[in-house]
Parts: structure tokens; C-alpha cells; sequence
């Protein structure tokens, strides 16, 4: 059961073939099994999960069901739960029990989908190998030594090692796309706005987007139709409808044109350039044209993202102060005391890194040269892809520069680490919606193929992603050991 799709699983479940319970214990059990490898979840939800399930089938046998009734997933410990732990990754929130839902929460919720439990992450999302992790390093399931990518670096591996037939990610500059390329999954960073932000802990807020991580397009088109859509909570949430993702799924490709940005392809590793160059043919086969487009300001994009994401992250975290809720430190001597012993106790390394890198960009005197500098820097980026988008419908590169690397390998150079996401911060900068597709492997290791749209074309990027996985086999793979 845990190499079906969703569409499988769902259409399962209306055949009764098995029921949500069943469905249910089966992934219940292999995450006791290989949980313990892998360190995927932070939380897990047994009995909730059980009865949403009785729930799901005593809709299912009504035929009051939705498309995805009685189907499981699990959630990123970033969407709030409420009475469920969310900790973000953070001993800052280890104890916190949301009072309320996020808006993707209870949409999940209101669709029937059984909650499995809590996915580990990088601290506050602040990270690309899930190894800033309060709850230590997830593993990549295709190379135990390895990282499964980050900050969604949970969701990535319990998908890859079918410890749960989807699950929620969030991508600030790259972390539904990054860890999906390294564990081989299908992820979706939809346009921001697209997806309701309200209940999803904030890390850079003009950034941070969720969307789905799952085995095919087609799975990640049935989780966005849930996930997306119009909140008032969210004053950043688009008012615009939502289109039926599955039903554009299978449009013919022919005339379509992709533009081949020549700065990702500029020093590319051999091995990823040969096999972005057979998915091209692939491409080719079926009928889309390619172009050569430019990009000319994306090399800064790197440099300007790591101003303006510190800069919103220590404006967002000054609220965890051990007064309100989340961790605070033992005896404090005054309120000062309070302040800094719990920020000093609660945060990790890499935030605190973030935290003094935004607090310094964004005092007097270094405003201007560094935040408003990059904000300018930022819509040059938006408009190199506005006008590569004038000639081109999608834009097509490399999701990561290299397969998954080794736990340990760059925890010491952040540079290192920032430059892992250099292909995909700057579709966040812009706001634009983007795909990572398995596209083969190097030595036994997935990687991704990325595929940018316009804004709100996701309905194009799965249609894409889709067709490419109709002749191909890769996101059909499954790491040996978690059979
Ligand atoms: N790796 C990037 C960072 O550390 C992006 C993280 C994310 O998308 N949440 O900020």
C-alpha cells in the first residue's frame, strides 16, 4: 500500500479494496518500523489518527466522501495543531501545544485526511540538511550517511520511504524543492499566496510558502487542491480561484516553449547536466520547444536573500521572549534575566546566527546599505523572470547543484550550506510558483529537475511535471531497505 498514490490509495478506498483504518495502521506500522532510522517525525499521532480514520470510513460508507476521504498524511512540525505539539524544530517550542488549527491544517482536516503526525525540519526552517534540528538530523532513506535535504527535510524522507503517502512542506528559499530532489519526490512551492500562510509559524514572512510534497505531480495536484486557495486570516492570501489541478493534468504539450536560463547551466556538474539534457529530449519528444533565456541578476540572488530572510526571521522571532508561551529559561533574576537566558537556552546555533545577522542589517545607519539594497536587488530578480516569461512559458533547470551530500559534510561553512539552495531562492524572491521532478539518479542518489511558472500557473508546472512522468520511471523508484 505505501507505493500506491494517492489517487490509488483513494481509489482503494471507495472500492473497498481496504479501509482508512487499515490504510491508516499499515503506515502507522512502518513508521514504528523505520521511524528509528530515519528520525522523520517529531511527533507522532496514533490515536488521532485512528479515529479520524473510523471518521473517514463511516463518510466512505455513507458515499459522503471527497476526493482524498480516508487517504493519510502528515503534516511539517511548522503548521500549528491544535492539543498537538508544534515545535518547529526548536526547543523554543518543544512544549508548545497550538490552541488552534492552521488554515492548511483544517482544510486537510475537512477533506478526511487522517493526520499521521509531525515531520522534522531545520529549526525554524533555517537550514538545507534538516541538521539544525532541535530533534537531531533526519536521513536521507537512499543513503543513510546522507541528508535529506532541508528544511522540509522530514517531509522528504517519510514520502521517500513511504512512511506516508504525502505530507505538507513550507519553501522559504528552497525547502519543499531542495529535500524533494534529494530523497526523489515530486514537491510543489506554489505562487506566494497561493496557499494560506495563517497558522504556519513565520520564518521570513514575505518568503515562507507552503505546498505539497508527494510521490508524482499527479499526488501533489490532489494536496494543492485541498491546500490552496483564499483565507481572510491571511492578508497576504490571494483572492483568486482556484483552478481543478487534475483536470489540466493530461493537456498536450505540443508548442509549448521552455526557456533554459544559461546561468543554471553555466558550471553545472556533468552528471546533473546529462540528465537535465535527457529530460529535455523527453521534452522534445513531446512536442515543447526550448529556448536559451538569461537571468542576469540571479547570481545575486544568494547574497540578497541571506539579508532579507534574517532580516524578517529576527523581527518574526523577537516574539519567543519566555513570557508568552514556548521555552523559558529556569529562575531568571530579573526580566532582562528572562530575556536573554531564554533566548540564549531556546535557540540554536543557526538561528541565533540569522537573528544577528537581521537585527545588524536592520539598524540605523546599515538599513539602507544592506536591506534596502537588497529589496532593490529583489526586484531586479522578479523582473529578469518577468521578462524571460515574456518570450517563454516555463523555465526549466537544475532543482539542487549536487545530489544529496553527507551529514556533517558543510554543517561547519554555512556558505557552503547557503549555496545548496542557489537555484531556488530566487523564485521566492519573485514570488513565483516551482516544482522539483525526480529526474534520475548519480551513484544511487535522486536528482531534481526544477520547473519554474508564472504566477499561478501551477496548473502548467504539474501538467508538465505530469506528462514527464507518464514516460518516465524515476519517481516510481524506491529505496532498497524500506520495501
Ligand atoms: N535553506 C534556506 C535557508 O536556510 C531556505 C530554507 C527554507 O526554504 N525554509 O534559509
Amino acid at each position: 500500500m505505501h507505493t500506491k498514490t494517492l489517487k490509488e490509495l483513494a481509489q482503494g478506498l471507495r472500492a473497498r479494496e481496504f479501509s482508512s483504518r487499515e490504510l491508516v495502521r499499515h503506515f502507522l506500522d512502518r513508521i514504528a518500523r523505520y521511524n528509528p532510522a530515519l528520525n522523520a517525525f517529531i511527533t507522532v499521532t496514533e490515536e488521532a489518527a485512528l479515529q479520524a480514520a473510523a471518521a473517514a470510513d463511516a463518510k466512505l460508507a455513507k458515499g459522503e466522501s471527497e476526493p482524498l476521504t480516508g487517504v493519510p498524511l502528515a503534516h511539517k512540525d511548522i503548521f500549528c495543531t491544535l492539543g498537538i505539539r508544534t515545535s518547529c524544530g526548536s526547543k523554543m517550542l518543544d512544549n508548545f501545544i497550538a490552541p488552534y488549527d492552521a488554515t492548511v491544517v483544517e482544510k486537510c482536516k475537512r477533506a478526511g485526511m487522517p493526520l499521521l503526525g509531525k515531520l522534522n525540519m531545520d529549526e525554524f526552517a533555517m537550514g538545507s540538511s534538516n541538521e539544525t534540528s532541535f530533534y537531531g538530523p533526519v536521513r536521507n532513506p537512499w543513503d543513510l550517511a546522507c541528508v535529506p535535504g532541508g528544511s522540509s527535510g522530514g517531509s522528504a524522507a517519510a514520502v521517500a520511504a513511504g512512511l506516508t503517502p504525502a505530507a505538507t512542506g513550507t519553501d522559504t528559499g528552497g525547502s519543499i524543492r531542495q529535500p524533494a530532489a534529494l530523497c526523489g519526490i515530486t514537491g510543489l512551492k506554489p505562487t506566494y499566496g497561493r496557499v494560506s500562510r495563517w497558522g504556519m509559524v513565520a520564518f521570513a514572512s514575505s518568503l515562507d510558502q507552503g505546498g505539497p510534497m508527494a510521490r508524482s505531480a499527479e499526488d501533489c495536484a490532489l494536496l494543492l487542491q485541498v491546500m490552496a486557495g483564499f483565507d481572510e486570516k491571511d492578508s497576504t492570501s490571494v483572492d483568486a480561484p482556484v483552478p481543478d489541478y487534475a483536470a489540466a493534468l493530461d493537456q498536450d504539450l505540443a508548442g509549448l516553449r521552455i526557456g533554459l536560463p544559461k546561468e543554471f547551466f553555466a558550471d553545472l556538474d556533468a552528471a546533473m547536466a546529462q540528465a537535465l539534457e535527457a529530460a529535455i529530449a523527453e521534452y522534445r519528444r513531446l512536442g515543447v520547444e526550448f529556448v536559451e533565456v538569461s537571468l542576469p541578476n540571479i547570481q545575486l540572488s544568494v547574497p540578497a536573500y541571506y539579508v532579507i530572510a534574517p532580516c524578517e526571521c529576527s523581527s518574526n522571532l523577537a516574539r519567543y521572549d519566555g513570557v508568552r508561551y514556548g521555552y523559558r529559561c529556569q529562575n531568571p533574576k530579573d526580566l532582562n534575566d528572562l530575556y536573554l537566558r531564554t533566548r540564549a537556552e531556546g535557540f540554536g546555533a543557526e538561528v541565533k546566527r540569522r537573528i544577528l545577522i537581521g537585527t545588524y542589517a536592520l539598524s540605523a545607519g546599515y538599513y539602507d546599505a544592506y536591506y534596502l539594497k537588497a529589496q532593490k536587488i529583489r526586484a531586479l530578480i522578479a523582473l529578469d523572470f518577468k521578462r524571460a516569461f515574456e518570450t517563454v512559458d516555463v523555465l526549466l533547470g537544475p532543482t539542487t547543484p549536487t545530489p544529496a551530500f553527507r551529514l556533517g559534510e558543510k554543517l561547519g561553512d554555512p556558505i557552503a550550506m547557503y549555496l545548496s539552495d542557489i537555484f531556488t531562492i530566487a523564485v521566492n524572491l519573485a514570488g513565483l510558483p516551482a516544482m522539483s521532478v525526480p529526474a534520475g539518479f548519480i551513484d544511487g542518489k535522486p536528482v531534481g529537475m526544477q520547473l519554474i511558472g508564472n504566477y499561478f500557473d501551477e496548473a502548467r508546472l504539474l501538467n508538465l511535471a505530469h506528462r514527464y512522468q507518464q514516460v518516465t520511471d524515476w519517481h516510481k523508484r524506491f529505496p532498497e531497505g524500506f520495501a
